[in-house]
């Protein structure tokens, strides 16, 4: 634990206890002192950060994370209490949003996971969790192999004597199974999809892992919004993952990896913009310039690629509607996802072009800089305080009265709607691009 007088002006006290070991970093991008030090210790960023408000403890707090950085820096051991601290960060990025000293937060605690990641051995169990997932979800195809299966399951009903077994015997296995979608069949895109009408942009698009295999319905929105909008969109089917599971894991190597790939993928289609429909990847693909500075093969071309990534609802704000819409008489709530609201901060565009639909209303949730506890693969390796995470979102979010929830990520929307369910609500979900469509096509409120 951090010392209680961090921050207050005393000076602190090595709490962490004489851990014996090398320090905890070495020279491989060590979170950088210099990032370290902008931080001035005045705690504005503590009531935005959501494990500070589960725990209430100093080194579950920013300021105390970005404190233990700085032990390590200063020659302190990699602990397993210091790293459990590390792994309890959602990574949301509220804090960002929160700091008045402009502390790049975001940085920090990438290059600190990085180092956990090499320098750290962690129980068998943990190890084994964390190749299985990096296995599976970085991987559409192998991702789309699960849907067979997990339709026949929901089909079946079994879910009702399976779920209370789950809930007992293992918290993380019963996560999985309470995210799972209902799922659509959806035909897969085309490779490329004409603009209707006068051309604007030419656009590549990211399919994604989970979004494709699971939420194949908001790729095909956004294509048919995209085009209605006036771009050609370029969908090349052999793009693979863009790394930000990796990335946002400590997994740099392979996020490279990726990274790279997706490079080679689209830097010769003759795309204007690169749009991504999911928060998450969009963060990171706007940092591949970042990931890839180090590589003298991709440094330029990552950075050329990364000026032209733009969220879905950044790029149709930027570009301004041209595509009739039509009334949807619906109230809806709408939930920022961290990665777009913090990590991109993409507010302002999707609020406007909902607004944008005759007779529909917006309505704002309450403590919306708080993380639903998606975060990613965080609610799988941590079930039990994201699952209270989800339930302060969902019951902020059913105080609104909303008929119809609308965010951009996928892990969001399954992460919402599974604590929604959990507390016997039910609201209709989706992505922003749906919600878009269902107006453009003249669909009525009832399709959403
Ligand atoms: S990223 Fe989120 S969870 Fe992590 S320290 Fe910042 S506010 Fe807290
Ligand atoms: S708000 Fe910024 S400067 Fe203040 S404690 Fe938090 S990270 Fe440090």
């Amino acid at each position: 634990m951090v010392d209680a007088t961090w921050g207050t002006g005393e000076p602190p006290r090595d709490v962490l206890g004489p851990v014996a070991g090398p320090a905890a970093f070495d020279d491989d991008h060590p979170p950088r002192a210099d990032l370290v030090a902008d931080c001035v210790h005045c705690g504005f960023c503590l009531p935005a950060c959501p494990t500070y408000a589960l725990w209430g403890a100093e080194a579950d707090s920013p300021r105390g994370r970005i404190y233990l950085m700085n032990e390590g820096l200063n020659g302190e051991p990699l602990s397993d209490s210091m790293v459990a601290h590390f792994d309890r960060c959602l990574g949301c990025m509220s804090c960002v949003t929160a700091c008045p000293s402009g502390v790049k937060y975001d940085r920090l605690i990438e290059d600190t996971r990085a180092q956990v990641e090499r320098r750290h051995t962690r129980s068998p169990r943990d190890r084994a969790l964390r190749s299985a997932i990096f296995a599976v979800f970085p991987y559409r195809r192998r991702l789309r192999l699960l849907r067979g299966p997990l339709k026949a399951y929901q089909m079946s009903g079994l879910g009702n004597v399976i779920t209370p077994l789950l809930e007992r015997l293992s918290p993380t296995l019963a996560t999985l199974e309470s995210l799972a979608p209902r799922l659509r069949r959806v035909p897969p895109p085309p490779r490329r999809v004409a603009a209707r009408g006068p051309r604007r942009a030419v656009v590549g698009m990211l399919t994604g892992c989970v979004q494709g295999a699971f939420f194949p319905e908001v790729n095909s929105a956004t294509v048919r919004v995209l085009a209605a909008e006036g771009c050609d969109v370029l969908i090349p089917p052999s793009q693979g993952c863009c790394g930000a599971l990796s990335v946002h894991n400590g997994r740099k190597q392979e996020a490279r990896r990726f990274a790279r790939k997706l490079i080679d993928t689209f830097e010769r289609t003759g795309m204007d913009y690169f749009v991504v429909n999911a928060a998450g990847c969009g963060s990171s693909l706007k940092e591949y310039d970042v990931l890839l500075a180090d590589d003298p093969a991709y440094a330029a071309r990552a950075a050329a690629f990364t000026a032209k990534v733009r969220d879905l609802a950044e790029l149709l704000h930027d570009l301004g509607p041209v595509a009739e819409r039509h009334p949807l008489p619906l109230t809806i709530g709408y939930h920022d996802a961290c990665h777009l609201g913090h990590a991109q901060g993409v507010r302002r565009q999707p609020r406007s072009l909902l607004n944008g639909i005759p007779e529909l209303k917006l309505r704002e949730i309450a403590d919306p800089e708080i993380c639903c506890g998606s975060a990613g693969i965080w609610n799988i390796l941590n079930p039990v305080p994201a699952a209270e995470l989800g339930d302060r979102k969902a019951t902020n979010v059913l105080a609104t009265g909303a008929d119809l929830l609308v965010t951009a990520n996928p892990g969001c929307l399954m992460q919402v709607a599974s604590a929604i369910r959990r507390q016997g609500g039910t609201i209709a979900l989706a992505h922003t691009a749906q919600v878009l469509d269902a107006s453009i096509r003249n669909l009525g409120p009832s399709f959403l």
